[in-house]
């Protein structure tokens, strides 16, 4: 007889570290992500220090109520990772060393010239009965567990080991076990908007779906500098989920226009990356408040070199002549937050670098330097280009210097988006 499907699940971060001032689990972030994918219904999930007790408690209490209990952390070859021992015992399942995994182990510490550390002989510890799940990037192996009717996987802490063997080595078996049902998603990052104008436009749309079979399920997130809408479907059948996922997205499209720049998780760097590159054009920019953010989130995009030729730091008043070009005459006047010197600053870089765009960008981050007509956050952002004159305009961000200084980056590279599009 076979098992049925694996419906529920729960997640343990174990670590005391993530119960502290600086770690977060963000472990639980990417297996949400994965389970919900694979149609496991996630019921709960928790973080637990490095205690022996405290830990036993918690994997019992999760074990006897999901089928599916998914544990991160404490893998490690010190006295404090206690997650294999624990479990071990839970399950009543004595350990034994995997000569396979402890030649392994010495092998990766002879690669770098280095003898292995006794303690690490832990690592080599499985339970009976237990899979194991190599481990390229790290020491700590993976282990899963069959509990009766139920499944048990130990995975390691470090993100960097856990997603690649999430993905290779655990994904497989769980989608054997899983449900027909797959839940997939579609997002659309909306900018230029609030969340309450996005929730007007969206909501006597997205309130019909709730009543269809399946439904579909939206969620409005606001982040910094763009309004995301993420539904999803729970399906059986999925062409029929996939079919009617873009139909939905489409209806949001033509009621929310080009306020929509990515329907495909395309960030906006990366979109303006792409058409920029389609069309062929280079870009430069000559940023003041933001200090370089615009030019840092382009280049982070790989490949960038197509179409990012040069980019200044004008933060000074002086600098804005020295490096844009910008007429000391045209500060005083105006003052260097100001729509002439945005312009001035983006006519002057795109000259100075031979760029088929330029952008200016001059405001105040705060929290100092506000006057009463133009309060922080107030944003002067100006894009030159081939035809005809600049096109500028000022905002009016709020939140503090990190928010302004991102939101600036965005509404600029919005900016461009719309005059390529
Ligand atoms: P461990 O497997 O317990 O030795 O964890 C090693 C390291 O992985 C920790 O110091 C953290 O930096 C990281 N880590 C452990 N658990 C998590 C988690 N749930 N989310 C993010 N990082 C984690
Ligand atoms: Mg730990």
């Amino acid at each position: 007889m076979s098992a049925p499907p694996l419906a529920t699940a729960e997640i343990i971060a174990v670590g005391s570290e993530l119960l502290g001032l600086h770690r977060l689990d963000t472990n639980s972030l990417f297996l949400a992500d994965r389970l919900a994918a694979l149609g496991i219904d996630l019921r709960a999930k928790a973080v637990v220090g490095d205690n022996r007790h405290d830990l036993a408690a918690l994997f019992r209490q999760a074990l006897s109520r999901v089928d599916l209990v998914v544990l991160t952390g404490g893998l490690g070859p010190t006295d404090d990772d206690l997650t294999r021992d624990v479990v071990a015992d839970a399950l009543g399942r004595p350990m034994s060393e995997d000569a396979d995994i402890l030649a392994w182990i010495e092998r990766r510490f002879a690669s770098r010239g280095m003898r292995m550390p006794g303690v690490n002989r832990r690592q080599a510890q499985v339970p009976r009965g237990a899979a194991v799940l190599p481990n390229p990037n790290g020491t700590a192996p993976g282990l899963l567990l069959e509990a009766g009717h139920r499944l048990v996987v130990l995975l390691p802490g470090p993100p960097r080991e856990m997603q690649p063997m999430f993905d290779a080595l655990c994904r497989g078996p769980l989608l054997e076990r899983a449900g027909a049902e797959r839940v997939q998603r579609v997002s659309l990052f909306i900018a230029g908007r609030s969340e309450s104008h996005v929730e007007e436009l969206a909501q006597p749309i997205y309130t019909r779906w709730t009543g269809e079979t399946p439904p579909i399920d939206t969620t409005i997130l606001a982040s910094p500098g763009q309004i995301e809408l993420h539904l999803s479907v729970r399906s059986a059948d999925a062409d029929g989920a996939a079919r009617r996922l873009s139909e939905a997205r489409d209806e949001l499209l033509a009621a929310l226009g080009p306020d929509v720049f990515s329907t495909d998780g395309r960030s906006m760097e990366e979109i303006v990356g792409d058409l920029l590159r389609a069309k062929h054009l280079t870009i430069a920019a000559a940023e003041s408040c933001t200090g370089g953010l615009l030019m840092s989130r382009l280049t982070d995009v790989p490949g960038s070199s197509d179409y990012v030729l040069a980019g200044v730091v004008a933060y000074a008043d002086a600098a804005k002549t020295a490096l844009a070009g910008v007429a000391p005459e045209l500060i005083a006047a105006c003052g260097a937050v100001s729509e002439p010197v945005a312009v001035a600053l983006a006519d002057g870089i795109r000259a100075r670098a031979g760029a088929d765009l330029g952008v200016g960008i001059t405001g105040i981050a705060g929290p100092s330097g506000a006057t009463p007509d133009k309060p922080v956050g107030t944003v002067a952002i100006a894009l030159s280009g081939p035809d005809g004159p600049a096109r500028v305009r000022t905002f009016r961000f709020p939140g503090g210097r990190a928010q302004v200084k991102f939101s600036s980056t965005q509404a600029a590279l919005d900016m461009v988006r719309r005059a390529l599009t």
